[in-house]
């Protein structure tokens, strides 16, 4: 009898996580290698943020085990800013609070998918998706949308991809990993499609909605067709506006019997999420804001950098995307050449492999996020390793024959 559970089969090791650990070696083997791979912003936590941690710890108030899906506070704090800045009203009830964004999302799979239960995932999609529907149980159905497309599901497909077993379509904008972002419009054609099939759920995972540039704007299915929000779980996050990866707090609103499932799940399985991190996220969502345009500024100005570097390499085409720290170039026109060591790339796996091992820069390969030859570039880093990275793509792309 095998020891390990039959569903450890149906998954994968996170390759980004595969990507980060094998930059880390070949860097302490002495290697020069610039790391693109990692989805987290590079500026520190904000100190009014930290030194609220420290307070409550100092007084006596991250010691003991809180509710188990969020301190009162910041269900009020999570509250407050889907009203402030989505027009969102939710109860406390309707709120829940997990460590991670991750966290709140497989709770809800848990909550909610039978054997056979579809999910639609648009793909390129954030690697974690199809997984978490397999462990759960459930029935990933991925829908391609091509760079063409600019990496959007559109009303047809998703129209197309529906079916009688359909429970959730997930909506990730901006998207990791291409960082594409719905418009409004776009948005409501989705909705539209949506109000014709009552039975089908939306997940939408906004983790990225402070991340946006040239000044576009920002919106959520349940706010563009209020008659979808008694049927939407809208997932959020402190990680990455507030540069908090590391303090695992994610939140949610939604449907009071599922947000009660999801507490269910999470008291048997985790508990509360840390309480000094809980405070830190109430600090975070009420407090001083200023700091995430500025940090903008400096994302957009690399994306910029980016996108036009690698435009400029052999091979490589870069759309500009609308939002997170991604962009996510083809490389379809280096496919079927050779490196001067001789390999010949036949997939975006071999282009990733042979640009680390060459050049000593690590991204990931496109297909690990189901649409490829393609790869991924997160461009939270500093300038300086951003353009000698692009400097070394553009040689690896112009000596490949
Ligand atoms: N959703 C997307 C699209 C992400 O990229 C990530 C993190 O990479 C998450 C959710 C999870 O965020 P957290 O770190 O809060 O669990």
């Amino acid at each position: 009898m095998a020891f390990l559970a039959d569903h450890l089969k149906r998954i994968k090791p996170s390759p980004t996580i595969a990507v980060t650990d094998k930059a880390r070696a070949l860097k302490a083997a002495g290697r020069n290698v610039i790391g693109l791979g990692a989805g987290e912003p590079d500026f520190d936590t904000p100190e009014h943020i930290k030194e609220a941690a420290i307070r409550a710890i100092r007084e006596g108030r991250a010691s003991k085990y809180t509710a188990v899906d969020g301190l009162p506070e910041l269900k009020q704090a999570v509250a407050a800013k889907f009203k402030r800045e989505n027009g969102l009203e939710y109860k406390t009830s309707q709120i829940t609070v997990s460590a991670g964004g991750k966290q709140v999302l497989y709770n809800a799979f848990m909550a909610t998918l039978n054997p056979g239960d579809e999910v639609i995932i648009p793909a390129p999609y954030w690697v974690s998706y199809p997984d978490m529907v397999l462990l759960a149980g459930g029935k990933p159905v991925e829908v391609v949308c091509g760079m063409d497309k600019g990496f959007k599901i559109t009303p047809e497909a998703l129209e197309r991809a529906i079916t009688a077993k359909t429970k959730w379509f997930l909506l990730n904008s901006p998207s990791n990993p291409t960082g594409a972002a719905y418009t409004r419009a776009e948005l409501r054609a989705l909705a539209d499609v949506l109000l014709r099939h009552p039975h089908v759920h939306i997940m939408t995972d906004d983790m990225y909605e402070h991340l946006i540039y040239d000044n576009f704007v920002f919106t959520t299915p349940a706010q563009v067709e209020p008659e979808l929000y008694p049927r939407t779980l809208t997932v959020n996050g402190v990680s990455k506006a507030y540069c908090m990866t590391g303090w695992r707090i994610g939140y949610a609103g939604g449907p009071e019997p599922l947000i009660k499932a999801m507490a269910m799940i999470q008291s048997q399985s985790t508990t509360n999420p840390a309480a000094a991190s809980q405070w830190a996220a109430v600090e975070a969502l009420n407090g001083p804001q200023d700091f995430i345009p500025k940090h903008n500024k400096i994302f957009q100005e690399r994306r910029d950098l980016v996108v036009s570097m690698l435009n400029q390499a052999k091979g490589i085409k870069c759309p500009t995307p609308e939002g997170a720290f991604y962009v996510y170039p083809s490389c379809a026109g280096t496919m079927g050449k050779t490196t001067p060591t001789g390999k010949t790339l036949a997939t975006d796996e071999d282009f990733v492999t042979e640009l680390l091992e060459q050049e000593g820069v690590a991204v990931v390969h496109g297909s690990a996020f189901g649409l490829g030859p393609a790869f991924r570039i997160s461009y939270a880093t500093r300038n300086e390793d951003l353009e000698e990275a692009c400097n070394r793509i553009q040689r690896f792309c112009g000596n490949l024959k």
